[in-house]
């Protein structure tokens, strides 16, 4: 399969060949179809680092966003700062020919007199994100995608899968909401935190 015949936007193409990507991956091959489907449907993905997921969700959550919303619309958590960077870079490269705008929620990143977030996707870590939230300066109403990346490895930081919890809690509950959860490994804990986290996932191993 080609990245044009995953019904990817021309825009999104032309960021994925200025990556240097020519064919999509094992994973993006099978997840991409599932993940761009309409109505969305929620996806728990066993993958390793290095096997292209990143750029799996990374498309949905661009697919997805209406750029002419200046309103956050899809939210990104990983268990790191270090993750959420290189998360986010994904997202620029991959959209450096759409409109996107995109904001950071960990710690000390936002000047303090900020008061609203307009930007279209939103790449942090629970803690930062929750607060957020809880101060309305993201504003969710507008959110259709939810990703959860290395949910393992945020499990197994002392409140990090309850701060997790409760930014999937603060999201509408009337809209069609996305839940996107990629762990590398799926011992009995995260496996049923998943399973609860992302309910009727498709599930994609690799
Ligand atoms: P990840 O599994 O998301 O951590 O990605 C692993 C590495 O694979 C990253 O360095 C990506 O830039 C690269 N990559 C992802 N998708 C592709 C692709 N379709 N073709 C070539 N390289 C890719």
């Amino acid at each position: 399969k080609t990245f044009e015949e995953l019904g990817l936007h021309e825009d999104l193409l032309k960021g994925i060949y200025d990556m240097g990507f020519s064919k999509p991956s094992k994973i993006q091959e099978h997840a991409l179809p599932l993940l761009l489907k309409n109505p969305p449907q929620n996806m728990i993905g066993q993958s390793q680092s290095g096997t292209g997921k990143t750029a799996a969700f990374v498309l949905t959550m661009l697919s997805r966003v209406d750029f002419s919303k200046n309103k956050p619309q899809a939210l990104c958590l990983a268990p790191s700062r270090e993750l959420a960077r290189q998360i986010m870079s994904v997202v620029v490269a991959m959209g450096k020919f759409t409109p996107v705008q995109t904001e950071y929620a960990i710690k000390d990143h936002l000047p303090p007199d900020v008061t609203r977030i307009t930007a279209h996707i939103i790449v942090g870590t629970p803690g930062t994100m929750f607060n957020l939230i809880r101060k309305r300066i993201l504003d969710v109403s507008e959110v259709g995608v939810f990703v959860l990346d290395e949910a393992d490895n945020m499990l197994d930081q002392d409140g990090l899968g309850e701060q997790t919890l409760k930014v999937k809690n603060a999201l509408p509950k009337g809209k069609p909401l996305q839940i996107i959860l990629f762990s590398a490994t799926f011992p009995d804990h995260v496996r049923s935190f998943a399973g609860k986290f992302a309910p009727n996932a498709n599930k994609i191993e690799l």
